[in-house]
């Protein structure tokens, strides 16, 4: 029997699904919700709601957007001839508080995943090709994730890339083995960008 009632039991369950929150995190969170207004509730429910109706992803780079294009695509001053692969949109916000790249991206949503059952056609990879294909890009930067999983997503995009005759670079340096680009801390990830090897 639960010691809560059933609209809060559910509301904790709903927020244990959320990365990061625990049981007792979900606790304090719905017990601050409960001793404070109807309106800053009903604002947090909103804003949850906004989000899902306004964010989708860039039809050039597939970042978050709540445009057709995202801010970075958009963005005259950004080198568009320097692409930057990542696996997620978070990896873009990790890069882009280092300050120190101005070029674009290239999102894969994803990572070559055999145990997930995520293959090379999961990823955005045809549509990497296109733009390869279609812009005057000067370097590609892989910057998939440190583990097994972003190793093996490096060594298929080497594969299907270098056929394209376009400069391709790896970051890595610094970045320490197993490790999720979107945790890096901002100069460890700046000095890897900075120290990129061509692959
Ligand atoms: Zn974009």
């Amino acid at each position: 029997m639960s010691r809560y009632t059933e609209s809060i039991e559910k509301l904790i369950e709903k927020l244990i699904r959320l990365p990061g929150i625990g049981r007792r995190s979900a606790e304090r969170i719905v017990n601050y919700l409960v001793g404070t207004s109807k309106e800053e509730a009903n604002s947090l429910a909103e804003a949850i709601t906004k989000v899902k109706e306004n964010v989708r992803s860039c039809s050039i780079c597939h970042n978050l957007s709540e445009e057709d294009q995202c801010r970075i695509c958009r963005d005259l001053r950004r080198k568009k001839d320097i692409i930057c692969i990542v696996e997620r949109p978070s990896d873009v916000t990790a890069i882009e508080k280092t300050g120190s790249y101005s070029g674009v991206y290239h999102v894969l949503l994803g990572s070559i995943s055999p145990l997930e059952g995520k293959g090379p056609g999961d990823l955005k990879i045809e549509s990497l090709i296109q733009r390869i294909k279609q812009e005057n890009v000067k370097e590609i930067i892989i910057a998939t994730d440190a583990d097994t999983e972003g190793e093996a997503t490096a060594l298929y995009l080497t594969k299907v890339l270098k056929p394209l005759g376009v400069k391709l670079t790896r970051i890595g340096l610094g970045l320490p083995m197993g490790s999720n680009l979107e945790y890096a801390d901002a100069t460890t990830l700046s000095v890897s960008l900075e120290a990129r090897r061509e692959i």
